[in-house]
């Protein structure tokens, strides 16, 4: 165990020394990052020479497969040296660290996407989609790649100052933009979505819908934006009143997740209770569906997924073999939770 003083004494000087392996606690974790976020010199020193990164093309991460799971297919600096002898800072941003303390970047090769069959061939990965990569990782490597995914999209969008249009500055981290003639700062963003599950308990049955734009068969929970002004429970309240017409009580929250679409959102994930004896009148230009399922039915609905997560990302399935998102999603939590009865 090596303490943060310590570690922090190693970069003091000019040379940079990094230890080959260590194991820092939670907070010196915390804090190294929050040094690399705050301290540019540093940032783009420990970026250069020690870093590990993980390949974006076109928002698709580099992902290898272990077994019967997927993983982030990590370089070293002298690996991204042979694809790029200069990353621009917008091509870039920090991820965390990984188990030894080593920094972990992102890095969009969007410029040099025609070494990008090249590359997956070399590494034994591949470029994934990133909706598809999300559901074939851990819950920890989906936030990663989706925090990957996020800050490179505010790097590329995020140009001038909304203030005096001039052009803004941003850390390597990504964590801010300044810009270059006033005051004005800016950060990443992250929407709060509030996503519910609705049941009935009364009939013990479970509310699912269904968007146009999801794949034959599957159905998911009510979910939507925060409106500025608005508490998570009013969010809940109000996205079950427009989409299904259903008057709802007792909101519980359980458990957040980030999701890069469309740009950055926390879906906060709750569940709610209908008031008895409603019937889902769905909104006709969000839904294409919206009923009550029953226990049995939701557990087939689980069953399938769990059997085929492809289900997910595949256009011709059976529509009328129900599934719900597949696990890595926190919709898929909220029905197992409502499942198990907890
Ligand atoms: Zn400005």
């Amino acid at each position: 165990m090596i303490s943060f003083k310590m570690f922090n004494s190693l970069h003091l000087g000019k040379k940079l020394i990094m230890p080959a392996t260590r194991s820092l606690s939670y907070v010196a974790r915390v804090r190294e990052i929050q040094k690399l976020k705050e301290d540019q010199a540093y940032c783009e020193q420990v970026f250069s020479k020690t870093g590990n990164y993980l390949l974006y093309v076109k928002g698709k991460p580099l992902l290898e497969k272990k077994g019967i799971n997927f993983q982030p297919k990590w370089i070293d600096s002298n690996e991204l040296k042979v694809i790029s002898d200069k990353i621009e800072n917008d091509s870039a941003a920090l991820l965390g660290l990984d188990a030894s303390g080593k920094p972990q970047f992102a890095i969009s090769i969007d410029n040099h996407q025609d070494k990008a069959a090249e590359i997956e061939v070399e590494k034994s990965a591949r470029f994934t989609d990133l909706r598809a990569g999300l559901f074939l990782v851990d819950v920890s490597t989906a936030h990663t790649l989706s925090k990957g995914w996020s800050l490179l999209q505010w790097k590329k969008t995020l140009n001038f100052c909304s203030k005096c249009g001039s052009p803004l500055v941003k850390t390597l981290s990504a964590s801010q933009g300044a810009c270059s003639k006033c005051t004005s700062v800016y950060y990443p963003q992250t929407s709060p979505v509030g996503i519910v599950s609705i049941c009935d308990p009364s009939t013990d049955q479970l509310m699912l819908i269904r968007q146009p734009r999801y794949p034959p068969g599957m159905y998911s929970c009510i979910a939507g934006f925060l409106d500025v002004g608005e508490s998570l429970e009013d969010c809940v309240r109000r996205e079950a009143a427009e989409e299904v017409g259903i008057q709802v009580d007792k909101v519980t929250y359980y458990g957040s997740q980030h999701w890069p679409f469309p740009a950055g959102s926390l879906m906060i994930g709750c569940r709610a209770e209908a008031l008895p004896g409603q019937t889902p009148d769905p909104c006709k230009v969000e839904l294409e569906d919206a009923r009550w399922f029953t226990r049995d039915q939701v557990q087939e609905a689980v069953d399938r997924i769990n059997r085929n997560p492809n289900l997910r990302v595949l256009k011709n399935n059976n529509p009328n073999e129900i599934f719900v998102p597949p696990k890595g999603a926190i919709a898929h939590h909220l029905v197992q939770r409502w499942l198990d009865k907890i």
